[in-house]
């Protein structure tokens, strides 16, 4: 049997406890507010100046990437230029008292709203960005590709981050006061996929806007922004970063890194998992991935109730950084099935990969995905873990024994 000498793996919560002793590992990134500190994107950052330089900048614009790409710091250095008093044709000037506060995020007509949790006392429907304002400048100014995750461990909750009716009430509240300086007053939302149906509440401000304001909607999920929102937005497609701008960044940053190579395959554009890679914060789900496939194969049903209650056991934003490792690998071990070329995967993960040719070739892996693709709806969807774990595992293991026809839809039976 190919998974016995695969498998030897340590327990799942020995796996969690060396995950949050790294998280420990912070160091201070060099908070960067102007364009000239962005690598590359140099096609988006002449459309933006463009948009300033020759006042053309939307009422509502929609930046649109992926986690780890740069449309947060492009978002920030975008709206400090358009804040400066005395911008270049390349950037803000960086000393102007515009700048001296949006550097700082404390600019009075520069406000932000972003997904929050439960605070305090606070009842959950009172709660808005305002009782997290400090914890996100702070969270920002030590990391500028801040990602989903990373605020979600800084405001130290289990519970679900949104954005709620209170914030779109206060969103337009922000937008309606009179600005402090003769600029523009610019509102930032980041994550807008929190909103959800109450999405709708914003359609009236970004149909009706004001003189003088800005909204700018930092996504990394299109299919998550309610059309009727897209729609209204001028979208701002932000790219990945290439390899090459990583290598740049990450050498000015850190100096010589001895393993660059396996740093810029792995992170695959994202900059913000590059940087934990290198700080030794980027946490390996390689064993459990495995472990997983594993135990569903087997089909032991202890094992199986073992192995499902550690993964519902997880904080939530670690089994969706899970979902997405394992979406990621899946992947990478495609294209090595499909090149025999080195893939994106560490050479722990290449032996995984390679040992596993047998068992999930091309016919099974669409169905995977899939099952993963349906896991993470149901967890964002707050289904039943246990549930829900249970079901995807008989799933995979159908499929890795090519039990397909067993293959039916749990998510719905999961969330009830
Ligand atoms: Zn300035």
């Amino acid at each position: 049997m190919i998974y016995t000498h695969i498998i030897n793996f340590p327990y799942l919560c020995q796996l969690r406890f060396t995950f949050n002793q790294k998280l420990l590992q912070i160091q201070t990134i060099t908070l960067i507010m102007h364009f000239k500190d962005i690598p590359g994107h140099d096609k988006e950052k002449t459309f933006l100046r463009q948009l300033v330089q020759e006042d053309k900048v939307p009422h509502a614009q929609l930046f649109l990437s992926n986690e780890g790409y740069a449309s947060l710091p492009l978002t920030l250095a975008y709206a400090s230029y358009l804040l400066c008093n005395n911008r270049t044709q390349e950037d803000s000037c960086g000393v102007c008292p515009a700048c001296v506060k949006s550097h700082k995020l404390v600019h009075p007509d520069l406000h932000f709203a972003f997904p929050v949790t439960k605070k305090g006392d606070l009842k959950r429907e009172e709660t808005t960005s305002n009782a997290f304002m400090a914890e996100f400048r702070n969270a920002i100014l030590n990391n500028y590709f801040l990602t989903e995750g990373d605020w979600a461990k800084a405001m130290d909750s289990n519970t679900k981050p949104n954005i709620n009716v209170r914030e779109c009430q206060e969103i337009a509240g922000k937008l309606a006061l009179q600005a402090f300086s003769d600029g523009p007053k610019i509102m930032i939302i980041w994550l807008p996929e929190y909103l959800g149906k109450e999405g709708n509440r914003l359609l009236k401000l970004i149909e009706e806007p004001r003189d003088n304001t800005h909204l700018f909607l930092v996504t990394e999920n299109q299919s998550m922004i309610m059309p009727t929102i897209l729609s209204r937005c001028q979208v701002v497609r932000v790219n990945a970063f290439s390899d090459e701008e990583i290598i740049a960044y990450l050498t000015t940053k850190f100096g010589n890194i001895t393993n660059l190579d396996q740093v810029v395959r792995l992170s695959d554009g994202n900059l913000a998992k590059a940087i934990k890679i290198v700080q030794g914060n980027d946490a390996d789900y390689s064993e459990l991935i495995i472990n997983w496939l594993r135990v569903a194969f087997k089909g032991d049903a202890v094992a199986m109730v073992e192995l499902v209650n550690q993964l519902s056991g997880l904080n939530k934003d670690t089994i969706d950084d899970f979902l997405h490792y394992c979406l990621h690998f899946v992947r990478e071990h495609s294209y090595y099935m499909a090149t025999n070329q080195r893939p994106r995967l560490n050479d722990k993960e290449l032996i995984v990969s390679k040992n596993l040719v047998q068992f999930l070739d091309f016919s099974k892996i669409e169905k995977f995905t899939e099952v993963i693709e349906n896991t993470i709806f149901g967890v964002r969807r707050n289904a039943n873990l246990k549930v829900l774990f249970m079901a995807q595992t008989i799933m995979i293991g159908d499929i890795l024994k090519n039990n397909i026809n067993n293959y039916v839809n749990t998510i719905n039976f999961a969330i009830q």
